[in-house]
Parts: C-alpha cells; sequence; structure tokens
C-alpha cells in the first residue's frame, strides 16, 4: 500500500506534469470505484473543470477543481498514468480523465481504489476520521500520550491508525520503531510522554527523508509517473528478515503483529521494563508503598534517598560550592535547604544541577536493570519538576487533609507552620490526583492501600 511519501510523490508529480489544465472527458470504465456519487455525474460534473491546486492529507490524494474538490485513495495498488491522447486503456483502467493534449488514467489491478466527488463548499466527509498529520506543528507527546492513554493497541500496530496519525503504513511503522529503539510489542498506553516526542521526530524525519527521494519502490507506485523511488535503500529494518542489523550486527527478525510483517532488531528494540513513578504529596504515605513494593519483590528506588546520598560526595559538594560561590565547608543540608526556600537565582542553578544528577543516577540505575518487567521510582515533587513526561506510567498516593497532618504532626513530630510550608511548595492534593495514570487509594486503611496496589500491579503486568 502507499504510504504518505508516495502519495505525497504522486501528487507533486501530477502537479508538475499536468498543472492547471482543464479536463474535457471523463470516461468510468468500473462503477464502483466511485465512492459518493453517482458515475455518471461524477464524469459530467468534472467537464470543463481546470485543476487549481494540489494537496495530500494522509493518505489521501486532494484536487482542487474549478467548481469541485475530486479526492482520491489509492488502497493497494491504486495507479495513475500520464498518457497521450486517444491511449488505448487495458484492462485495469477504471478511470480516464481527458484534458486538452493528454490523458490521466487511473489503474487499479485489485480495484480497491477510490473517488469521492465533492463541491467546493462541502465538507469532505471521507477525511472525517484522519489523525494528526505528521508535520502538524502542534503534534507533541503530551498529545499522543493523552490519546493512548487507556489504549493496549501495541505500538506497531497503533502506528497504523489512520485516526492517531494520518499517512503512516507498514515499512515505515517498522522503520519508526526501529529509529526510537522501540520494541513494537510495547503497548501504546506505556509509552511515555517524551517517548512519544521521540517517535514523533522519528516519523518526520523517516517521511521527510522517504519524500526527497521520492518514496519506496517495493511495489512501485510512483514509477508509473516515471519516478522512481529509492528509500528503500535507506531501511534499516523493513523487508530485511535474516540479515543484520546496521547498528548492532544482530539477525533481524520477522513476526507478525495484527498480520502485518513486522521486522525488528531484537537487541536494539529489546523489551524494557516499564518504569512507573510514584509520586504524593508530603505525608501521604509514598514510603509504606516503596516497602510494599520491596517486599512484593519489585526494585524501587527514591529521588530523595538519590539526592541525600549526592550531597555526601565529595564532588557533590565541590560543584555546589562552585555553583554558590562560597567554601565546600559551608555547604551543608542546613544551607541548602535556606537557599532552595528562598528565591533567589542560587535557587534555580542549585535546583538545576541536583536535578540533573538525580536524574543520571535514575538512569543509569534503570539500565543497570532491564531485566526486570517492572521498576519503581519515588518522586515527590515529579508533577513541580515536570518529570512526568519522562516515565512511562505515574502513580499517585493519594490521601486525605486530615491523615497527612495528624501523620507529619504525630509520627514525623513536625511543626505545623512547617507542613504549611511544605504543602504550599507542591501541588495541590486534587492537581495531583487528577494528573496521575492512576491513583493509589491511602485516604483510610492500610488493607485499602495493599488492595490499591495489588489491582496497579495486576494492570501494569503485561
Ligand atoms: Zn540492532
Amino acid at each position: 500500500m502507499p504510504e504518505l511519501p508516495e502519495v505525497e510523490t504522486v501528487v507533486r508529480t501530477l502537479e508538475r506534469q499536468i498543472g492547471s489544465k482543464k479536463i474535457k472527458e471523463v470516461k468510468v470504465c468500473w462503477d464502483n470505484i466511485i465512492a459518493n456519487v453517482r458515475p455518471e455525474v461524477f464524469a459530467s460534473a468534472l467537464i470543463n473543470q481546470r485543476l487549481e491546486k494540489y494537496d495530500r492529507r494522509g493518505k489521501f490524494l486532494i484536487f482542487t477543481l474549478t467548481d469541485y474538490i475530486l479526492v482520491s485513495h489509492l488502497r493497494m495498488e491504486g495507479k495513475f498514468f500520464i498518457h497521450p491522447l486517444n491511449t488505448a486503456k487495458d484492462k485495469h483502467t477504471h478511470v480516464i480523465f481527458r484534458m486538452e493534449d493528454l490523458e490521466l488514467h487511473y489503474n487499479d489491478v485489485r480495484k480497491f481504489g477510490r473517488f469521492y466527488l465533492y463541491r467546493k463548499q462541502d465538507s469532505l466527509t471521507c477525511l472525517d476520521n484522519l489523525g494528526y498529520e505528521p508535520f502538524d506543528e502542534t503534534l507533541a507527546g503530551p498529545v499522543l500520550r493523552k490519546l493512548t492513554l487507556k489504549d493496549k493497541m501495541v505500538i506497531k500496530t497503533k502506528l497504523l491508525d489512520q485516526s492517531l496519525i494520518a499517512g503512516i503504513g507498514n515499512i515505515y511503522a517498522n522503520e519508526i520503531c526501529f529509529r526510537c529503539g522501540l520494541d513494537p510489542l510495547r503497548k501504546s498506553c506505556y509509552i511515555s510522554v517524551s517517548k512519544w516526542d521521540e517517535v514523533i521526530e522519528a516519523t518526520r524525519e523517516v517521511l521527510r527523508q522517504a519524500i526527497e527521494q521520492g518514496g519506496t519502490t517495493i511495489r512501485s507506485y510512483t514509477s508509473s509517473l516515471g519516478v522512481t523511488g529509492l528509500f528503500q535503500q535507506s531501511l534499516m529494518v523493513h523487508a530485511r528478515e535474516k540479515e543484520s542489523c546496521y547498528c548492532c550486527g544482530s539477525e533481524i527478525i520477522k513476526i507478525r503483529v495484527n498480520g502485518r510483517g513486522t521486522y525488528y532488531c531484537p537487541v536494539c528494540q529489546r523489551r524494557k521494563p516499564l518504569v512507573v513513578a510514584v509520586t504524593g504529596c508530603i505525608g501521604s504515605g509514598k514510603s509504606e508503598v516503596s516497602s510494599y513494593l520491596k517486599e512484593r519483590g519489585y526494585l524501587t528506588i527514591s529521588s530523595d534517598e538519590i539526592n541525600a546520598d549526592l550531597l555526601k560526595q565529595p564532588q557533590t559538594i565541590a560543584d555546589l560550592a562552585a555553583i554558590l560561590g562560597c567554601q565546600k565547608e559551608d555547604i551543608d543540608k542546613k544551607y541548602l535547604s535556606e537557599v532552595i526556600f528562598s528565591q533567589s537565582a542560587a535557587k534555580e542553578k542549585v535546583e538545576s544541577y541536583l536535578h540533573q544528577r538525580i536524574y543520571q543516577e535514575i538512569a543509569s540505575w534503570i539500565k543497570e536493570n532491564e531485566a526486570e518487567k517492572l521498576l519503581f521510582v519515588e518522586v515527590p515533587l515529579l508533577y513541580e519538576v515536570g518529570w512526568d513526561r519522562y516515565f512511562d506510567y505515574n502513580v499517585n498516593v493519594d490521601s486525605r487533609p486530615e491523615l497527612i497532618y495528624q501523620r507529619l504532626l504525630e509520627n514525623r513530630k513536625m511543626k505545623k507552620e512547617e507542613v504549611d510550608r511544605r504543602l504550599r511548595n507542591q501541588l495541590s492534593l486534587a492537581e495531583k490526583a487528577k494528573r496521575a495514570d492512576y491513583n493509589l487509594d491511602n485516604r483510610s486503611t492500610l488493607e485499602k492501600l495493599h488492595d490499591s496496589i495489588e489491582t496497579l500491579i495486576r494492570r501494569l503486568e503485561y
């Protein structure tokens, strides 16, 4: 099936070769190819219509004429040929558009392609269910994350869903997954915002490159118009079963996913653990969640603990002294918390330095534990520092304000003003609960909390 780059190439080639010619006559040889009007209406409406504009939306070709808009979808095998006048049709020619000095033949061996005709003021209903154009500037990670949050479909298949992103077919979906190091069988609901951003970038890169090279000539859609697509020479995995990966040398594997040939490198695109962030307000019960997860045999790490460890390292102390322009001896927890709770420019520098170091530590911990299925990272200020975009799934420990105060005042012996101040520096309980992919219920008993952790684990095991 021709995909976005091939359709784009066909549209641009037709624009170059036909330009603003006028249609003199239309012959429909196989009626069912015209989808939304009667074939005789189609043929008579187009007489004396001049071609004004050539566009593409997803895999659809859109021709704007004097009074009408003609939309064409090539489906599996549709092809356009430009011939001299009075060229005899062959058995696969289904529509002939005669212009002043040439003929445009539409051929389709499998007859799956369709034409749609609309008056200019009508809405193009055949395009109604199309999703984002890959080059649409509003297409971004957070949008796709939101649209796929509950979607159990594997990413390889999801990329073919024209109602999400329009224009990607099997070849390019395989290539996009490879470029992002994505296991094609990963469920779309476990793709983080930052991973979606990578997917979008890879999509644009692959498609742009393929358009530049005139598409991929595997079954040739563009060659009917004299264009030889060259992107097949740039394919990294598609149709390369048993050949070696250009990046790591492993043998490329072919499997079937939803009936479609799926090619991938088992090393570059190996299955990775789901990395789950656990957040929540101070006193909401995050450490209770972590210890329960540990008991259940899962690996967890805490950004607060990493932070505390980092502050014990001489290198960190030296770096911070340089940032703050003070002596190494001055740096201690009290001094830093004064800086961090002040509104100075130094606060920003210290935080950005520490966040970067903490993130590096988390990333290398994830890498060390890549064989795991699930990994949990406790990040108290997940949303405040904008790290929710990096995790595959974000979980909030939800609790009630009375309980939070009780825990902090009684169990942790904090002063009320201190608790108030800490809570003011965080997003509200309600906001955290709203932003989370899942809320653990710590609003009543410990038993209830454990039940809700078990439900979460069952949901995440995939
Ligand atoms: Zn590889």
